[in-house]
């Protein structure tokens, strides 16, 4: 049997017809840019998986970008984030003039270790953004602990976490803000780019809210400093018709995750760790093993997909070679990017 690593085909095959109508009524109504669409979905999206409120945006790049500008971060600052993510977790705070500084991850999540983002502040610290790799959540209650003491802004990155909670604290919500994606491939997928924004805090809310408008409550004045980060009216109303099939989804991410989990018997295979704080939604799931490219070609051989994820830990990007982190900065990070 073929495994595609991904397949969308199969979903959408299943979901066409009432997309397709969503996508008809909004081009027919003209709803382009924010719109009813989008009302609709931040309010069934926070009813569903437990927000005060949401905000769709246009990317989960852009959410990332709207809390460093409300966190006020600046040049001379320094914001802790892991290592070991997609680079976009880090790009807010470049976008502010901020430096990013990296923490190295713990073996078992892929997340920040506490320990050691504890030993990464400096009095020039000024936020955290604290990423839920591969859909499983990261220890919140440290990271919040020591963001207390250091007076830090924590920022979520929920780009791959949707749906998951921590301990009973749906994720996003646990920091100042929290951030999502909707880009195709995460789990729930729109038909093109989109993100959300989201904080228990109004206020941090009500900001953000202004800065995805050109930093607007009334058109053409301009209180703040903003953008352009509105969702789009399509992509509002095509999850609209997914967003309630993701707890089904979800649940079954999980039972084929718990499948693998008791199955794979593999000598030397390292399979994620489940820690009880936190249930992971398996946006990815993530296995290790000392012959991992042999590992590779031989489920190539047999049509069963498989990805490189993360073949190159941040600090060792080309466009953070200036932060001076070389071979060897964050050896848990690195470790996981290369064979078990
Ligand atoms: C996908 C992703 C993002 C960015 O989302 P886009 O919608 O592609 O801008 C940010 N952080 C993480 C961890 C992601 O996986």
């Amino acid at each position: 049997m073929k495994v595609p690593f991904l397949d969308l085909s199969l979903q959408h095959r299943a979901l066409r017809t009432e997309a397709l109508a969503a996508l008809t009524a909004t081009y027919d109504a003209t709803r382009f840019c924010l719109g009813q669409d989008v009302e609709d979905f931040e309010r069934n999206f926070a009813a569903t998986l437990g927000y005060p409120r949401v905000l769709g945006m246009n990317s989960g790049t852009s959410p990332l970008h709207v809390a460093c500008m409300i966190a006020g971060f600046k040049p001379g600052d320094e914001v802790i984030t892991t290592p070991f993510t997609f680079i976009s977790s880090a790009w807010g705070i470049n976008y502010t003039g901020a430096t990013p500084v990296f923490a190295d991850i713990e073996e078992d999540t892929f997340n920040l270790d506490p320990v050691k983002l504890s030993a990464a502040v400096t009095p020039r610290t000024k936020g955290i953004i604290i990423v839920h790799l591969f859909g499983q959540p990261a220890r919140m209650d440290e990271v919040m602990a020591m963001a207390k003491q250091h007076g830090l802004f924590v920022i979520e990155d929920c780009a791959q976490a949707v749906g998951a909670k921590y301990k009973d604290t749906p994720v996003g919500i646990i920091g100042d803000a929290g951030t999502f994606s909707f880009y195709p491939t995460k789990n729930l997928g729109g038909c093109g780019e989109g993100g959300a924004f989201v904080s228990r805090r109004e206020e941090i809310q009500t900001q953000a809210r202004h800065i995805r408008v050109h930093g607007s409550d009334r058109r053409y004045y301009h209180d703040i400093i903003g953008g352009n980060f509105r969702m789009d009216g399509f992509q509002g109303a095509l999850l609209n018709v997914k967003l309630p099939h993701l707890a089904g989804w979800t649940a079954r991410r999980q039972a084929i995750a718990a499948r693998y989990l008791a199955g794979i018997k593999l000598a030397d295979v390292r399979l994620p760790g489940q820690p009880a704080y936190g249930r992971s939604v398996f946006h990815q799931f993530t296995l290790r093993h000392p012959r991992r490219d042999a590992l590779r070609e031989h489920l190539a051989k047999n049509e069963v997909g498989t990805d490189l994820i993360y073949p190159v830990s941040l600090h060792l990007q080309k466009c953070y070679a200036s932060l001076g982190a070389g071979h060897g900065s964050f050896p848990i990070a690195e470790q996981a990017a290369k064979p078990a």
